[in-house]
């Protein structure tokens, strides 16, 4: 998706769009068919009791008296007003269930959950939990950014008392739960070397995997995901499910210090008991529960909130396993609520009392397998993934329960996600098999159906009709097909824009309106960030299989070379051996003999290798090359740079 072509593409766009009329470029109000899509809607919402919002508000302290959190540059990257126009009926451009459900979300401030427990809420996607320690504060999950971390930290230290940080936990290995790390300690090194880490198997490996061996594609569909080029507001972003947005501070990461294996293990940390239970391959490939025994107070980390998850994220990451979600959560039923008289979790708000805590994890419970079974059900009667996807519906059972309705996850797209876990994306149709790609059929498929204008005309009237779904794969065709047709691109926008408005889940909404916004104004291109403190954080091993998916071997003309890195503060050596197909990096000196050797500090080789600056300049900065420099210059030169943003909505 990435290409020059792109490039080009969009400064042909720039003049096109300058052409046209600004009103068919404008945000649109909700059309009569989404009205009654919204009052369909209103009108089949369960009762609502007033439990969520008592427990969204239960034991409030304070909050932040600056709404918004800055960076040290002075650049907010964070509002916690940023809803504050969310109040009365909900506008008909946003769905009523998604309204109410961002109502409670974007609460914010210091809470108390139960003896010596608190929660800061609403400073970031992600929660962070509090605990009071002997000596000091024991946090788990420590929100996604610095700047975050650091303003939910104050607000603790000047309500409760200041105190230092004796442990961190990191739930699972999303950056909403480790990134703002640093945000907690005084940045020293030493600092940094003395804090207790604790984390769950795997968690270096799956952080690596998803934030930098995958991370340019998942950034830029995160960016979709989350809304992050959408302003809040009735036509614009409605927060992401399970928190408002994510924050545009720097992620960080400190390695953990103790890995927790297995389910039941326990640690005594600055005096408090915790016990936990392991929760793998549910809704992140590293993750685990905790129970916190002297407060009676259990967090169910990301496996059950205020939404249905994801089994399979939209922005991209690894299939999750839908049965041992649920199977966890009966665990949690069976072992961990009756212990409990609060359920906290890392996302969303609280729940109190056994009786509460039982009937809610049943029904999380109850979600994720009956989304499980009868997708596998249809699956082994010769359905496919999207006859699945439209015939498995939440029943009015689990829909009653605000909680297992899709803000975040849906049924739609959770199905498919199933299927894929099980069959792959193959629905054993030969003409799918290898099938034309999007542009080529495209252009194909417009042709045949009489040219531009016609299929035009086809989704006009399928869009006057309400048939959003039909008129954007319609319409889909044809910007695939005539990148620069500007009515194209305007009634795919404002099809998108409907969807977008009509949607229960955030995500789904935040995702047609980024669609829509990119057809009107050109794509982001701008590169994904790539935090150099979450890089250096990662084991070597790991970044040189990552390197190792950023080699171009034609770049070398067939040749073959082989350079030797040497760090020496780490006592690390290495080896990257590029051949006329692929770069190998292993630890280790290698047997053969190598053209060249690098000794730097590995920040120094990091810089090299991942933000490309110059040998030259590193060279004055103290790296040292011995041997064939030339060969170094041209492996560096093989390795592209860090992936920019790409176009999404069309080709
Ligand atoms: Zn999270």
């Amino acid at each position: 998706m990435v290409s020059i072509r792109s490039v080009t593409s969009v400064h042909a766009l720039a003049l096109v769009l300058a052409a046209f009329p600004a009103q068919a470029n404008a945000l649109k109000s909700a059309s009569p068919a989404t009205i009654a899509v919204q009052r369909a809607v209103a009108a089949a919402l369960p009762a609502d009791d007033g439990t969520d919002l008592a427990f969204a508000t239960r034991g409030f302290i304070a909050t932040r008296a600056d709404p918004l959190i800055r960076n040290a540059e002075g650049k907010p990257v964070w509002n916690l007003e940023a809803y504050r126009f969310v109040e009365g009926p909900a506008p008909d451009t946003v769905n009523p269930s998604l309204w109410r459900h961002i109502g409670l979300l974007s609460r914010h401030g210091l809470f108390a959950v139960a003896d010596g427990v608190w929660q800061v809420r609403g400073f970031d996607v992600s929660n962070m939990t509090v605990i009071r320690g002997s000596t000091g504060w024991i946090l788990i999950d420590p929100l996604t950014t610095r700047e975050t971390a650091a303003a939910a930290l104050e607000l603790v230290n000047a309500q409760l008392g200041a105190r230092p940080v004796s442990a961190v936990i990191y739930s699972h290995s999303h950056a909403d739960h480790f990134g703002g790390v640093r945000g907690l300690i005084d940045d020293t090194d030493d600092q940094a070397k003395g804090l207790m880490v604790i984390a769950p198997a795997g968690f270096m490996e799956e952080a690596a995997s998803e934030n930098v061996m995958a991370g340019g594609a998942m950034g830029r569909r995160a960016n979709y995901q989350f809304g992050s080029f959408l302003t809040p507001g009735a036509q614009g972003q409605m927060g992401s499910g399970i928190g408002a947005g994510i924050p545009a501070g720097e992620q960080t990461l400190i390695a953990p210090t103790d890995i927790i294996e297995k389910t039941g293990e326990t640690r005594t940390v600055d005096g408090v008991k915790l016990e936990f239970q392991m929760v793998p391959g549910s809704e992140a490939p590293a993750e685990m529960n905790v129970f916190i025994a002297p407060a009676s107070t259990f967090l169910s980390a990301e496996i059950a909130t205020c939404s249905l998850h994801n089994i399979l994220t939209p922005r991209g990451a690894k299939v999750r396993d839908a049965r041992a979600w649920a199977g966890y959560l009966d665990e949690a039923l069976r072992v961990y609520a009756p212990r409990s008289e609060a359920i906290v979790s890392s996302h969303c708000w609280p729940r109190f009392g056994r009786a509460d805590l039982s009937a809610w994890l049943a029904g999380q419970r109850d979600n994720y397998r009956h989304l499980h079974d009868q997708t596998v059900r249809l699956m082994n009667r010769g359905e496919t993934m999207d006859e699945i996807a439209e015939a498995v519906t939440p029943p009015v059972a689990l829909a009653d329960q605000w909680s297992n309705r899709g803000y975040y996850g849906t049924y739609r797209h959770n199905t498919k996600a199933i299927y894929q876990f099980y069959l792959g994306w193959y629905d054993a149709v030969p003409a799918h098999l290898d099938q034309l790609p999007p542009t080529p059929r495209a252009v194909k498929y417009v042709a045949a159906m009489g040219g531009g204008k016609k299929v035009l005309a086809l989704a006009r009237t399928a869009m006057a009709a309400g048939d959003y779904r039909w008129s954007s794969d319609l319409l889909n065709q044809l910007v695939f097909a005539e990148p620069t047709n500007p009515a194209a691109r305007a009634a795919l926008a404002d099809s998108y824009e409907q969807q977008g408005y009509q949607a229960e889940s955030a995500i789904w909404r935040n995702q047609f309106l980024s669609a829509a916004k990119d057809l009107r104004e050109g794509p982001q291109t701008r590169p994904a960030a790539q935090s150099a403190d979450l890089v250096a954080a990662i084991p070597t091993q790991l970044l040189l299989d990552s390197l190792a998916t950023r080699y171009a071997p034609g770049k070398l003309g067939g040749r073959r070379l082989a350079v030797r890195l040497v760090m020496p503060e780490r006592n690390e050596v290495a080896t990257l051996d590029a051949n006329e197909v692929v770069l190998i990096g292993r630890m280790g000196a290698s047997d053969g003999a190598v053209d060249a050797t690098v000794t730097a500090p590995r920040r120094a080789l990091l810089g090299l290798l991942f933000l490309k600056l110059p040998l030259a300049l590193l060279e004055a900065a103290g790296v040292r090359v011995e041997g064939d420099r030339a060969a170094v210059e041209a492996l560096l030169g093989a390795i592209d740079p860090l992936p920019g943003g790409f176009a999404i909505a069309e080709p």
